[in-house]
């Protein structure tokens, strides 16, 4: 379970989120909606690590994180600008997150640049859960090529890939398609959809597309002004919105 309690986060004087509280159930498909600079991002961000609260709290699983390290905590993050290394192929960058992975510093291994550092062993594990990975996102005939060589939806499923063998609870993606077409937009869809139900993660899914929140999730939070509206299922929401707000957002009929 993810627990946001009473979240509040200012950029100088600036509230950005006004007090938000949101729990997700292990295994949910939780899609958060809103208007550009409602908080989405920074919400998540805050989830990630990424950035710290002013006050709230926020727990996985029980726990408290508040503190913890991004790289300590059982997350990934798949962002709109999915900053794959160009320099390196596209097995090179599904494996990044597996040689970094809880490691000191010192212990890290030097991995931009080089292919699959570390023993001959350890090469090989790598090797089986990237291909294991990518088979699972229909990339496996693609892993020696280039991101330069490379399609949006593909350059998006590298990037899900990535995310995918760190093995994580809960996957965080921010607007992961809106940098695709339409017709690639609903494919990849109904794929993360897919593999919510497959892997049984938490998946927590930023979008400002309420169609694509009404497609694909369990629940669906609303956010305006840095304050959450409601929280409920695509029926509910559409059914029976709290606020004119969260109906002239879903788009429920007046
Ligand atoms: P979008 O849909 O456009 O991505 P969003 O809902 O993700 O929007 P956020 O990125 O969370 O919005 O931003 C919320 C508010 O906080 C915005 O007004 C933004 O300008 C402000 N903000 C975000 N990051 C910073 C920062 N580092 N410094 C100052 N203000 C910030
Ligand atoms: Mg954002």
């Amino acid at each position: 379970t993810i627990q946001f309690q009473d979240i509040r986060k200012s950029f100088g004087d600036t509230e950005v989120l006004k007090g938000v509280g949101l729990n997700i159930a292990d295994g949910e498909f939780l899609s958060l909606v809103g208007p550009s600079g409602c908080g989405k991002s920074t919400l998540l961000r805050i989830l990630a690590g990424l950035e710290s609260q002013t006050s709230g709290s926020v727990r996985i699983g029980g726990i408290p994180v508040d503190g913890l390290h991004a790289a300590d905590r059982d997350l990934a993050m798949v962002f709109q600008s999915y900053a794959l290394y160009p320099h390196l192929t596209v097995a090179e960058n599904i494996a990044v997150p597996l040689t970094m992975r809880r490691l000191s510093p010192a212990q890290r291994l030097p991995v931009i640049g080089r292919a699959f550092p570390g023993s001959a062993a350890m090469r090989a594990e790598i090797s089986t859960i990237v291909r294991d990975a990518a088979d699972m996102l229909d990339i496996g005939h693609l892993l020696e090529r280039k991101p330069g060589q490379l399609s949006g939806g593909q350059r998006q499923r590298v990037a899900v890939g990535r995310a995918l063998v760190r093995d994580p609870a809960a996957f965080l993606l921010d607007e992961p398609l809106s940098n695709l077409d339409a017709k690639m937009r609903v494919h990849m869809r109904t794929e993360i959809a897919q593999l919510n139900r497959s892997l049984g993660a938490t998946f927590v899914y930023v979008t400002h597309d309420q169609a694509e929140a009404m497609t694909m999730s369990d629940r669906i939070a609303v956010m305006m002004g840095g304050e959450l509206l409601q929280v409920g299922t695509p029926d509910a929401l559409y059914d029976f919105p709290n606020d004119i707000r969260v109906a002239q957002f879903i788009g429920s009929p007046a």
